[in-house]
């Protein structure tokens, strides 16, 4: 059986969309379950859209993702990905031949030219594509006026029948020869344009399946000629389902944050959005949803991804976090929240007090950033109450309850968790108030909150003196 291998073949734009992890995802889960190569191809050929960092960043990204990928040209001892702005001389050698062929051809219309022709067009309601001008000047005097002239080399599009895609989540879909664009292969500044390097570049590397967003499925046909000029089997075509904004809109900047860094930094897991894309477009066909990499690796198959655009519902992401949050190994765990504190100018200036600061959040956040709002309440002096809990705070029971606590505290000057308990059972008893009548309203005046931190960690971490502080904020408000 021919050996499977795919690739990842991102245009470095500056940011990593989430669009493009789920694409490079899925290309590497694919390759892994069949036990297959995972390439990396940065697709950089154009020029006008080269941006200082992107590569390194999408490389970053890939590798905080757990993505490992498994050829290239070999750099400083390790693999490097392929470049395709270093490979421009086998495009070159490859138009040679499709001119020669005369699948290809060259076209010295003007910019402004052009410009004209696609304005008519439009203003007839037409499809906006070359009208073929330049297809049949001959050939002698073509390679003449190349000499001198400006020119882009076009695909030359048969005129008649059809060509059809076979797609292995689409199904066959045909497109109408004489609706494709003779499509530049060779822009004016020489480079090629991704249609050609794409496709060279996916033989020479024996791809054996392109899987690819379905943006690019109307690119299709014209790769497809193209493989059938070179004289090439083509590789076998997936395109992956839109990814949507809740209203089903396509998913857009404007309603939500698109790149993998705008999630790094809300601290969202790896692991946590590794397993929430694999599900965008793709089932295992029963209940489960959360998976570690190796069972992804295990269940993915191409039959089982949707043609339907997926939807990218943020809450159910940070939820999914939240799991992961709390399924860490206790010590990872604590190291990532101590890195968060440190991040957010939080410290309390006491290691032990860290930690169990960071411990208490534990059950009360989704995304680490959280963990900033969270720890407020153990740097200020002045609590503010969520709306929760400051329903509890007015309540008239509560006050009692408040003032009996502040008569008593001082009786433990360190407040130990033991102490707090015993005042606990003492302020109960003498009040009369339990249950939840007794502890939302202590945790309301202590936290500001109704839900989120252990109360007992954050006595310990509060101290004293605090506690009695916001005590006596409750017993005001
Ligand atoms: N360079 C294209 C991109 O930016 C690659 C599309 C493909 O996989 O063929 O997504």
């Amino acid at each position: 059986m021919q050996e499977v291998r795919v690739r990842f073949a991102p245009s470095p734009t500056g940011f990593v969309h989430v669009g493009s992890l789920r694409t490079a995802l899925y290309n590497y889960l694919f390759a892994r379950h069949n036990k297959g190569k995972f390439i990396l191809r940065i697709e950089d050929t154009d020029q006008s859209r080269f941006v200082e960092g992107a590569v390194e960043s999408l490389i970053k990204a890939l590798s905080w993702a757990g993505l490992d990928y498994d050829e290239g040209p070999e750099k400083e001892g390790a693999y490097g990905p392929y470049y395709q702005s270093q490979r421009l001389d086998i495009y070159k050698e490859h138009i040679d031949y499709l001119i020669e062929k005369g699948w290809a051809y060259p076209c010295f219309c003007s910019a402004e030219r052009l410009d004209n022709m696609r304005k008519e067009q439009a203003a007839r309601n037409e499809a906006i594509m070359y009208d073929g001008a330049c297809r049949n000047i001959p050939a002698a005097e073509a390679n003449q006026r190349m000499k001198s002239e400006s020119c882009v080399i076009r695909l030359k599009v048969p005129q008649k029948g059809e060509t059809i895609v076979d797609d292995l989540i689409r199904g066959k879909v045909s497109f109408q020869n004489n609706l494709i664009d003779d499509q530049a292969l060779i822009k004016s500044d020489g480079y090629p344009t991704y249609h050609l390097a794409n496709v060279v570049d996916d033989h020479l590397m024996k791809v054996s399946h392109v899987i690819r967003g379905e943006e690019w499925l109307p690119s299709t046909p014209k790769h497809i000629l193209l493989y059938q000029a070179f004289g090439w089997e083509a590789p076998q075509f997936a395109h992956l389902p839109l990814l949507l904004n809740a209203d089903r809109s396509k998913l857009s900047k404007r309603q939500g944050d698109v790149s993998v860094e705008d999630y790094q930094v809300k601290g969202i897991l790896p692991q946590a959005l590794i397993n929430f894309i694999s599900l965008l477009g793709w089932s295992k066909g029963d209940d489960q949803e959360i998976f570690t990499l190796d069972e992804s690796i295990e269940y993915f198959t191409l039959e089982r991804v949707n043609k339907a655009g997926a939807v990218f519902d943020i809450h159910k992401l940070e939820w999914m976090n939240g799991m992961y949050i709390r399924s860490l190994p206790e010590d990872e765990y604590v190291k990532i929240g101590l890195e968060w504190l440190e991040r957010e100018n939080l410290d309390t200036g006491d290691a032990d007090k860290n930690k169990a600061l960071v411990l208490s959040l534990r059950n009360g956040i989704n995304k680490f950033n959280e963990i900033k709002e969270r720890a407020a309440l153990f740097f200020t002096d002045r609590l503010t109450y969520s709306e929760d809990a400051a329903g509890w705070i007015v309540k008239e029971e509560s006050k009692i309850l408040f003032q009996k606590m502040y008569d008593e505290i001082d009786q433990y000057p360190d407040l130990t968790l033991d102490d707090f308990k015993v005042l606990m059972k003492t302020v109960q008893k003498e009040t009369g108030i339990k249950g939840k009548e007794l502890w939302m309203p202590v945790r309301a005046a202590i936290t500001g909150l109704t839900e989120g931190p252990e109360l007992p960690v954050v006595i310990s971490v509060l101290g004293k003196e605090k506690v009695k502080k916001f005590i006596k904020q409750a017993i005001d408000k």
